[in-house]
């Protein structure tokens, strides 16, 4: 059976028309919040399918900004589900955190143009993680998405 989105609903976030599925899920085309009631339960926390909190998305939303994580948002979606990317310079990178406590950050593809690097742990991946000798934190900005892997 298809997956249907077809119940109407509004959007938490920018309150327009969202069309969601039986279990209130579904991604709002207008904001870009995506409807989940996990992430409204914890409106602080940034909780999967979401890269911001549900506050952080309100603020956003009323500033007329985009909802786009920092790089804080980003590791706490890294913390949450173990498996994020970002595209950065037209290139796919890749985060992981492994049972192991690693976090391993790569590139998609190529793999071989860039040497992955270990963190043990999320704040030296947020102070020490680069591409190309530049420090994530500081060119986060141009980072245009951060999401799931
Ligand atoms: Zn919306």
């Amino acid at each position: 059976m298809e997956w249907k989105y077809d119940i109407p609903a509004e959007c938490a976030v920018c309150g327009q028309r969202v069309y969601v599925d039986i279990y209130g899920q579904g991604d709002c085309e207008h904001c870009g919040w995506r409807q989940d009631k996990m992430c409204i339960e914890y409106p602080d926390q940034v909780e999967y399918p979401n890269m911001v909190s549900f506050n952080k998305a309100k603020a956003l939303h009323a500033q007329g900004l985009p909802l786009k994580p920092s790089l804080d948002d980003f590791i706490a979606g890294l913390k949450y589900y173990k498996e994020v990317e970002f595209d950065y310079d037209g290139e796919l990178y890749a985060v992981c955190s492994h049972s192991n406590g690693i976090i391993c950050f790569s590139k998609d593809f190529p793999p071989d143009s860039f040497e992955a690097q270990d963190y043990y742990s999320y704040e030296e991946f947020g102070e020490k993680a680069h591409i190309g000798g530049k420090l994530l934190k500081d060119i986060w900005n141009d980072v245009t998405r951060a999401d799931y892997m």
